[in-house]
C-alpha cells in the first residue's frame, strides 16, 4: 500500500525560525544515527519515519557515515524516499554531513574541500536526491584552514546541491570565525548541532551568544543524552536499550549511580509537571533560543510519546532552580 501522510500532520508541531532565515524547522526533529542502518530492520526505519512524518516532523537528519555499516543509513533513507516519501519531498528537510572517517587514505576524513565536495556527492547519489537542504561541516578540522571547509560549503550551495549550511560542535570561538566567513563570502550560516542536553550545557558557555549575535539557529543533538534522560535505566540496563547494545556511543559506565540518582530526581519533577521524564527533558532543552531538539528513537512509541513534550513547553522559576541543583 503506498504511504499516505496524515492529512492532520500540521496541526500540532510547533515551527521555529531558524535563526534570521526564512527557514522554519520542527521544535522535534529526527536524527537517523541509530537504528537506520543495513544492520537494524527495514520495516521498523520506515514505520518511525512515517510516524514522525504524520505528527508534523518536517526534518530529518543525516550525515555520510551513519549506519552502521557507514552509508547505510543515507542508502535505507534513499529507499524511503523513493517507496514513500517522493510526493513530499518539498515537505521536507533533509541535512547530510561530513567530517568523521568515511573512506580510506587522506581525503576520506575531516573538512578539506576535497572530502566535503566528493562525500555530498556521495551522500546524494545514496539517498537519491538532487540536493539537501542543510549540509553541514560535521567537526571542526584542526588541519585544514577554516576558510577552505567554509568556502566548500559556499561552493556546494551556489552548485544547487545544498540550500543551506551549518557546523557541528564547532567552539565559541571557532563558530565565530566561521560565521565572519560565509557572511563574507554570501552564504549565511544557518545553524549550529551541538550536543546538549540537561547532562551537557557546554553552549551555555559562549557558544549561545555568538549564535543569537550573528542570527545563526541551533539543533540540539542528543537532547535525552543518549536515552540516559527518560526512565529506561532506573531499575539497571534492559537488554533493548542503546546502553546494552554493542558498538554504540552510550556504554554501560555512563549509567552510573550518581547519573541514575539524578535521572529519578529529574523524573520526580517530571511527575510532577504531568509530563514523562524525556517529554520534560525536551521542553527543557527548548526553553531557550533552540531552534529544534534532535531525537533520536529505537521504536515508533517514543516518537509518539516525545512529541507529546509541546504541550507542556512551559517551567517555573522554581522548577528551573530545582533543576539546576540537581544537575550540579
Ligand atoms: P537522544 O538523546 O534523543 O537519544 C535517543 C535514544 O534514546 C533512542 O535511540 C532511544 O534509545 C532512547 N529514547 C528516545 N526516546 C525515548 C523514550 N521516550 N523513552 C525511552 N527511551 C527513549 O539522541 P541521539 O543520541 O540518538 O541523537 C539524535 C540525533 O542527533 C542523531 O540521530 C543524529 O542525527 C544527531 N547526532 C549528531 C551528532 C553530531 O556530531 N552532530 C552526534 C550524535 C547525534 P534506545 O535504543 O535505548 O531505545
Amino acid at each position: 500500500m503506498p504511504y499516505l501522510a496524515d492529512d492532520k500532520r500540521y496541526e500540532k508541531m510547533i515551527y521555529n525560525r531558524t535563526g534570521n532565515s526564512g527557514l522554519l524547522l520542527p521544535a522535534i526533529s529526527l536524527g537517523l544515527w541509530h537504528n537506520f542502518g543495513g544492520a537494524d530492520s527495514f520495516e521498523n526505519g520506515r514505520a518511525m519515519l512515517q510516524k514522525a512524518f504524520d505528527l508534523g516532523i518536517t526534518h530529518f537528519d543525516l550525515a555520510n557515515n551513519y549506519g552502521p555499516p557507514p552509508g547505510s543509513a543515507e542508502e535505507m533513507f534513499g529507499k524511503m524516499m523513493k517507496t514513500d516519501f517522493k510526493p513530499y519531498r518539498d515537505e521536507m528537510i533533509v541535512s547530510s554531513k561530513a567530517g568523521y572517517r568515511m573512506w580510506e587514505g587522506p581525503y576520506g576524513d575531516w573538512a578539506s574541500k576535497k572530502y566535503m565536495v566528493a562525500s555530498l556527492d556521495q551522500s546524494l547519489q545514496r539517498m537519491g536526491l538532487d540536493y539537501v537542504d542543510i549540509y553541514y561541516s560535521h567537526r571542526p578540522d584542526p588541519h585544514t584552514p577554516l576558510e577552505e571547509t567554509m568556502g566548500a560549503l559556499d561552493q556546494i550551495v551556489r552548485e544547487g546541491k545544498a540550500l543551506y549550511v551549518g557546523i557541528s560542535s564547532y567552539s565559541a570561538e571557532e563558530t565565530a570565525d566561521a560565521s565572519a566567513i560565509l557572511h563574507r563570502l554570501g552564504t549565511p550560516l544557518l545553524i549550529h548541532q551541538p550536543n546538549y542536553s540537561m547532562f551537557n550545557r557546554w553552549i551555555e558557555n559562549g557558544l549561545q551568544e555568538v549564535l543569537e549575535k550573528n542570527g545563526t539557529g541551533s539543533i540540539a543533538f542528543g537532547p535525552l543524552a543518549q536515552g540516559l534522560l527518560t526512565n529506561k535505566y532506573l531499575g539497571g540496563i534492559p537488554a533493548d536499550s542503546r546502553a546494552a547494545r554493542s558498538g554504540t556511543f552510550l556504554q554501560e559506565e555512563q549509567v552510573s549511580a550518581s547519573a541514575v540518582e539524578k535521572v529519578q530526581k529529574l523524573n520526580e519533577i517530571a511527575e510532577k509537571r504531568e509530563q514523562s521524564l524525556p517529554q520534560m527533558a525536551l521542553a527543557w532543552v527548548l526553553r531557550g533560543n533552540v531552534t529544534s531538539a534532535l531525537i533520536g528513537a529505537s521504536r515508533v512509541s517514543q516518537i509518539e510519546e516525545n512529541v507529546k513534550a509541546l504541550n507542556n513547553l512551559e517551567f517555573s522559576e522554581d522548577e528551573l532552580k530545582e533543576i539546576d541543583t540537581i544537575l550540579q
